[in-house]
Formats: structure tokens, sequence, C-alpha cells
């Protein structure tokens, strides 16, 4: 016998083991030799409450008892239930009428729709362009599927975002391959809790704009997927009119997931929408999505779909969820300010944060950082400029700790 690995044959060569989840082993073996309060586990990407549980909306759980039994068994049309489908509207605009043309295919979580976004508005080869701090999956995306990522160092010099940065890599790859791909996850940035703000926003509608990107095709994939968790809902949706601004030849879409707006991780459950500027290009947006969707998932989970659609089919059940939802997004949002504060206090410098389930603290070696807070009972994620906290799995008190034993570590 030999050596033969069968995938390994055909290229197939990848990391052994998730990083994230492999600390979490470590995490809760630890709790189960040393007890719960020995460990504080930031690694989490996933609103727990204060006793390290899941926080779960009961308003959605009564609204997933409440389902028959054809709304669990049924197939749902490759592109998502037509009700869904208006809720998903209605999830991401509020009250705002896009002027542009807009559709929706439904994907399972937010993941599926960057997947979608990579498959069909870049060709194998291209370079996928996002920022330095990125949620690790973004790359292996592309990867995946033949692409690469491309990536512009998120911050200029006063912890802004780096718009020159970004329109030269973006007026760079056009000029390279002819077509652009950008990912951008705002609000609540994963990793770094940052968003983009209003005039920020308008530099990046106003680069896209620029004739440097004359009849090249542009796919703008706003990633929203902690939208609901990121401040006042209105305020944080104020950029979304300004993409009916974009040119015909940029194509805004917008991923949302049901993940954390509904705690409902595991229900694999999220919508692609496009603004597009004419009709025939929202067409052909629901024509290669649906396709894609049909030849790796085929069609999505149609509970999760039914719970949400019942959800924004009663203004009353849709003011409770909201409001449910409001007392979750207090608790992360308090986590973040006492973070900051506290950071501040010890002179910890932490990558520019708004909010969001998670900061950053830049540092050297980040594998042997997190090893040694590993060490102390404390759990974080190391990525390639520093390391990740989830303030949105650990308590204030917790947070407090945190930066302490980070500032201990770091000297
Ligand atoms: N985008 C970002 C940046 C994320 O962090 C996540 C979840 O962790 C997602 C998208 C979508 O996740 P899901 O597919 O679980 O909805």
């Amino acid at each position: 016998g030999g050596n033969m690995i069968l995938a390994q044959e055909n290229g197939r060569v990848m990391p052994k083991e998730d990083k994230i989840f492999a600390l979490n082993g470590r995490a809760k073996k630890m709790i189960e030799e040393k007890g719960k309060d020995a460990v504080i586990n930031a690694t989490i990407g996933a609103l727990l409450n204060d006793n390290g549980d899941l926080a779960v909306m009961q308003s959605v759980v009564d609204e997933i008892r409440s389902l028959k039994g054809a709304d669990y068994a049924e197939y749902a049309p490759i592109g998502g239930i037509p009700a869904f489908k208006e809720a998903m509207v209605k999830a991401v605009f509020h009250d705002y009428s896009p002027k542009r043309f807009v559709e929706v295919v439904a994907t399972p979580g937010g993941t599926g729709g960057i997947r979608n976004t990579v498959s069909n508005y870049s060709k194998p080869g291209d370079r996928i362009i996002t920022c330095d701090w990125y949620w690790s999956p973004y790359s292996t995306i592309c990867t995946e599927q033949g692409r690469t990522l491309d990536t512009y160092e998120l911050f200029d010099e006063h912890g802004k975002f780096n718009i020159k940065g970004f329109a030269e890599k973006v007026y760079e790859v056009a000029e390279a391959q002819g077509d652009v791909c950008i990912l951008l996850n705002t609000p609540a940035h994963n990793p770094t809790g940052y968003a983009l703000d209003n005039e920020e926003w308008d530099k990046v509608v106003e680069i896209l704009n620029d004739d440097r990107l004359k009849g090249v095709p542009v796919a703008l994939f706003v990633d929203v997927a902690y939208i609901d968790f990121a401040g006042d809902p209105e305020e944080v949706r104020e950029f979304l009119p300004k993409l009916d601004n974009l040119k015909e030849n940029v194509l805004a879409i917008i991923g949302y997931s049901a993940s954390k707006t509904f705690t409902s991780y595991g229900m694999r459950t999220g919508a692609m929408i496009c603004m597009a500027a004419t009709e025939e290009i929202a067409a052909e947006f629901k024509q290669v999505c649906e396709f894609s969707a049909r030849n790796t998932w085929s069609n999505c989970n149609r509970s999760g779909q039914q719970v949400i659609a019942n959800i924004f089919g009663d203004e009353k059940t849709l003011d409770i969820v909201r409001k449910e939802r409001a007392d979750f997004r207090d608790m992360l949002l308090e986590r973040g300010k006492v973070f900051e504060e506290a950071a501040a206090k010890e002179g910890l410098d932490i990558v520019p944060f708004v909010s969001g389930f998670f900061v950053c603290v830049a540092c050297e070696d980040p594998d042997d950082i997190s090893n040694k807070l590993a060490d102390k009972g404390i759990f974080v994620v190391p990525l390639a400029k520093g390391i990740r906290i989830s303030v949105a799995s650990i308590s204030k008190e917790q947070c407090v700790k945190t930066v302490k034993a980070l500032k201990e570590v770091l000297g």
C-alpha cells in the first residue's frame, strides 16, 4: 500500500482544523476540569447571556413551535418562499423603498450569499477584494472556487476607513482583470467592530462611480450579517439609500443573515438582495443566483423561512420580536462600551471599534498571545494581525478581566 490520499491527488489540500472550533474545544475541556468560573471563552461568534448560555429569542421559539408539519416537510422554491422574500426586503430596508430594482434569493445563512456572489460575479482566477481584517471564510469561500482574496488596509493613519487604499485596490484589480467583486462587511464588522460612517459611504459610492470603472462590471457585496446588533436600527441603515446612486455597471448586493437577527444560527436562513440599475440586471441576478443555489444546496430550509414570513406577516408579532431583540442588542452594546472603557483605563490599544460582536487588539505573534491567555483560562481567536475577543460571548465583568489579562500578557 502506498500513501495515496484520494482528495489530495486532486490538489485538495487544506488546513486540518478550524482554529476557532479547536480553541472552543480546549475551552470546553478546561471548563470540565476546572469549572465554569475558571474560564472566559471569548471565541464564540454567537450572542450568549451573562451565564454563558446561548441567548435565544423566546418570541422566535414560539413562532417555530407554531409551525405545522408541512412547513418543515415541504420543499421551498429554489429562490425562497414569496412571503419570506417580502419579509427580507422589509428586514433590510425597513420603511425605505429602494429606487433600484430589487430581487431576493434565499440563502442558507449569510454564508450562502457570499458564496453565490463570488461564483457569479467573478471568474476563476480572479481576485476578490476585501480589507485586511476579515472573517476567514471570506478567503476559503474564494479559494474553494478557484479565486483568491486580495486585501487593502482597512484603516488609515487616523484609524478611519482607508479610502485611498480601497480606491487603489479597486482600480488596480479592475485594470488587471476587467471585473471587480468587493466584499464589504459593515456595520459591526467582523472582526473589528468597525462601521463605515455616512461620509465614508459617500466616498465609496464616489469611487465606484468613477470613470476609471467605466464599462467594468462591479459587484459590491455589503455583508450586513450584524446590522441588527450594530446600534440604532434606523441609523445603521442610513447608508442604504446611497446605493441607489451607483452607476449602471455597479450592482449592490446586500447579504442578510437571520442567524444573529433571529437567534437562529442553526436554522440556516438568510438572503441575498440585489439593488440593480436595470430590470435586466436584476432578472439576471435572480437567474444566476437561483441556478447556483440549485447546484449547491438546492433549496433552503423551509421552516426557517416560514418563521420569518409569519413574524413579518403580523405587526404585533414583529413588534414583540423587535423589542426582545432590542434588549439583547443593548446587552451587547453595553459590553462593547465596558470593554472600550476598560481598555482606555488600562492604556490598552484596541483596533478602532464602533459596535458589534467582536473587539480586536493588534499584536505581534497572535498565536503566542492567544496561548498565553489560554493558560490563564481566557480564550480568544488569533488572527493574522492580532487577536479577536468576542464580547458577544462574555459578561461585562469578564470584559474587564480580559482587558486586564491582555494588558499583562502584552506588557
Ligand atoms: N458574514 C460575517 C462577517 C459573519 O461573521 C457571519 C457569521 O459569523 C456571516 C456573514 C454569516 O453567517 P451565517 O451563514 O451563519 O448566517
